[in-house]
């Protein structure tokens, strides 16, 4: 009997196996993947100091453990280097599998900035554990109060700017937007999320990038293209993720800006599944979206193991807020698709300190909101409001 066969042993592949053992405790499954196959919660990367965790308590179990959980043959620090769609197979420098039905869990690429300089090759970014632990030793040589520059204030550079500001390190968080989460956010909760991140320390350089980047003694300097320079210890470029989809492109399935998938989690060969990081969702209104989210991967987990099973279960698109790990001032928000994004307009209240944001398209329908300092009643109550606006259009 040929496996189900899993690429990559992230939140995305280790979910799709665990949903996929509850209702099969016995057909094959191999998962392969090119690192280590522990596993971990990659959002506590971003928060870890918060939550007083070393990188190495980061990790709950190891492949082994996994595998016997899983029941799963793993085969880590192997990369998949291609997939045969006629003869369903996918090879690797150790040989070739065969595979009954695939799944794609390959995540994404840290996208970096063309930087100049000679330390430009010094810039870490952190897209998983291991990347975490190497800028976690740069920290602790720089010592207790190492100088760290950002480079990206959206979601995840917001994240690392409060937590490692928290922990006593002297944060620089540098983006040509002129506020942080800019992408994401109204300008009203940016603004607060800037205050909140100001009065612990961090030091905002908006409207501006780093142009060039070099070694200066036993630091870095960093030059913007406003001309300011600074000395830094440790450099962390947080400027956003690209779905990896190289693998799925070689084998000739539909990608755009990561792989198709349909409302039941298949790509353009039925037999192959993908979510997660790599994932292009089908939206209900028919286009597909990234959503390099957990919520769509717990909620696409369910519906492919079932089709893994044999039957045929499409995605639950009940709407999940993303909530900003920036405990100094804690955002949720639903943002509004791009498209809508550009014809209409956000509106703000306040109340009792705390800041709701709707917003609406020209015909006055609700697409998106914001809201902070957030705790579960308000966003709860958000989501629901949103679920019944999109109800309504839908029919
Ligand atoms: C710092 C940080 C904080 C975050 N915080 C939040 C949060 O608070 N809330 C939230 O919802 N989301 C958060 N996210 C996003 C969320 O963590 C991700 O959406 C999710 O973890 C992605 O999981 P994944 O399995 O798709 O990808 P990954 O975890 O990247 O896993 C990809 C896997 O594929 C393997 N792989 C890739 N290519 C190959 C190949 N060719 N052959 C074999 N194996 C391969 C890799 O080795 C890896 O095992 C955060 C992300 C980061 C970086």
């Amino acid at each position: 009997m040929k496996p189900i066969a899993i690429i990559g042993s992230g939140l995305a592949g280790y979910t799709v196996a665990r949903e996929f053992r509850k209702l099969d405790k016995t057909t094959p499954l191999i998962i392969i993947t090119g690192d280590d196959g522990g596993f971990y919660s990659k959002p506590m990367l971003s928060n870890a100091f918060a939550l007083g965790k070393q990188p190495q308590q980061l990790q709950s179990k190891t492949a082994d453990q996994m595998a016997a959980e899983l029941n799963a043959t793993i085969l880590t620090k192997t990369l998949v280097s291609g997939i045969n769609t006629v003869t369903q197979s996918v090879q690797t420098k150790v040989g070739e599998f065969d595979y009954s039905q695939l799944v794609l869990a390959l995540g994404a690429q840290a996208m970096r900035l063309p930087i100049a300089g000679d330390a430009a090759d010094q810039v870490l970014s952190v897209n998983n554990l291991a990347d975490y632990v190497v800028f976690r030793d740069k920290l602790a040589q720089a010592g207790d109060k190492a100088r760290v520059t950002i480079l990206g204030a959206g979601l995840i550079g917001c994240e690392f700017s409060d937590d490692l500001a928290t922990a006593g390190h002297k944060v620089t968080l540098i983006d040509p937007n002129t506020l942080p989460l800019a992408a994401l956010a109204p300008a009203v909760i940016s603004q607060g999320l800037h205050a909140a991140l100001y009065a612990k320390g961090v030091q905002l350089k908006l409207g501006t990038t780093a142009t060039h980047i070099a070694k200066r003694d036993h630091a870095i300097q960093v030059t913007l293209t406003n001309g300011e320079s600074f000395d830094t210890d440790v450099v962390l470029s947080a400027v956003g993720l690209r779905a990896d989809i190289r693998l799925a492109q070689a084998a000739q399935l539909q990608t755009d800006r990561g792989i198709i998938i349909n409302e039941y989690g298949q790509t353009s060969a039925p037999d192959i599944f993908a979510l997660g990081d790599c994932a292009q969702y089908r939206q209900a209104d028919g286009s597909h979206s990234l959503m390099p989210y957990v919520a769509p991967i717990m909620t696409a987990a369910k519906a492919i193991a079932l089709s893994l099973t044999g039957q045929l279960t499409s995605m639950d698109t009940k709407l999940s807020a993303v909530l900003v790990k920036t405990p100094s001032y804690p955002v949720a928000l639903i943002p509004p698709a791009f498209a809508v994004s550009k014809s209409g307009t956000w509106e703000s209240n306040h109340a009792d300190g705390v800041t709701i944001s709707r917003y609406f398209d020209e015909s006055k329908k609700l697409h998106g909101f914001a809201v902070a300092p957030q705790e579960a009643k308000s966003r709860n109550a958000l989501i629901a409001e949103l679920t019944e606006a999109q109800a309504m259009q839908l029919n």
